[in-house]
């Protein structure tokens, strides 16, 4: 039966991982922007990655993708090693500190979006190098309804200018709130957030972490705390998680407004909130819908006033 075509195109990073944290360490476990971010969107819509691995990537790792029934069109297999990336957490979860990024196949990767993509309403550039989620905007046969980016320091370090041209040409950009004040030099997040309006996006999504999120728009801010967890293991990928829930929720609507873009920050908080109970996917590859739906609800409930 022919495939059908993915309402969600994501673009980013599919890697290993060497995580530490306060309570444990592991190596090399799958990971990546991507990766979060399309399998968290995976339980409200048809998704698409777009990414590339190298040769030395476990098997395992592409059935698990699989069971999440992501659409795997957009995922090139190339020579070399894969993307790896590892990184620190202090005592208290909220400060990493990054040990090693190697790009590998990333480093000469040229994304092509499969036809099957070109056409696909809504389009999240996770977190790699603003060149390339440039290149992938370059390929989309039709505006989508909504493109969101997401970025990272490493970028406003070294790709400042692509980075600006990308601004202008999303509808949302997602960075947190540190990330915020280095792109603008504004401390005040209202402010930085403001000047990035300037740039030219409709919105700006500012995640604080464990503190949860800011959306600015030219008619106002909405606020989100996170869901209030007892334990945390690994916060990895939350902001991908968060994300990709995020699109994909809306993604899954026949249409949208800005009360429903406020729904869609619940249920990317909600599933972002059972990645980081455990390390890398262990916990969102056992997810399921209920378990979202009842969290929802909780959530819904404690955020009344
Ligand atoms: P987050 O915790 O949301 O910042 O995302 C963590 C994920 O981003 C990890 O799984 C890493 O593999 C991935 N990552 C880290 N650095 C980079 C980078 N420079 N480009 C793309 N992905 C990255």
């Amino acid at each position: 039966m022919a495939q059908s075509n993915p309402r969600l195109v994501v673009v980013g990073s599919i890697g290993l991982d060497t995580i530490e944290t306060p309570r444990a360490r592991r190596e090399e476990i799958l990971g990546g922007s991507a990766v979060y971010a399309c399998a968290a969107a995976s339980f409200f819509t048809r998704v698409g990655m777009v990414g590339v691995v190298g040769t030395d990537f476990p098997l395992r790792h592409r059935r698990l993708f699989e069971r999440f029934g992501i659409d795997l069109r957009g995922l090139q297999t190339v020579e070399g090693r894969t993307f790896r990336w590892s990184g620190v957490y202090e005592e208290d979860f909220n400060s990493r500190r990054t040990l090693k990024t190697e790009l590998n196949v990333f480093a000469d990767f040229e994304p092509r979006l499969p036809p099957a993509y070109r056409r696909a309403p809504f389009l999240f550039l996770a977190n790699i190098a603003p060149a390339l989620q440039l290149h992938i905007l370059d390929q989309m046969e039709r505006r989508p309804r909504l493109v969101l980016a997401d970025t990272m320091d490493l970028w406003i370090h070294m790709a400042r200018t692509d980075l600006h041209r990308l601004i202008a040409r999303v509808d949302v950009l997602t960075l947190n709130d540190s990330e915020a004040r280095h792109l603008t030099g504004r401390h005040s997040l209202v402010a930085a957030a403001h000047a990035i309006l300037r740039l030219g996006p409709r919105a700006v999504l500012v995640k604080k972490g464990e503190h949860g999120c800011l959306l600015f728009t030219p008619h106002g801010i909405r606020v989100l705390p996170a869901f209030p967890l007892e334990e945390v293991y690994d916060p990895t990928g939350a902001g991908d998680a968060f994300a990709g829930g995020l699109s994909g929720w809306l993604a899954s609507r026949p249409r949208y407004s800005l009360p429903d873009v406020r729904a869609a920050m619940v249920h990317g908080s909600v599933i972002a909130s059972f990645g980081v109970e455990a390390f890398g996917l262990d916990r969102l590859r056992r997810l399921t819908r209920p378990q979202i739906e009842a969290r929802v609800r909780e959530f819904r409930a404690m955020c009344r006033v």
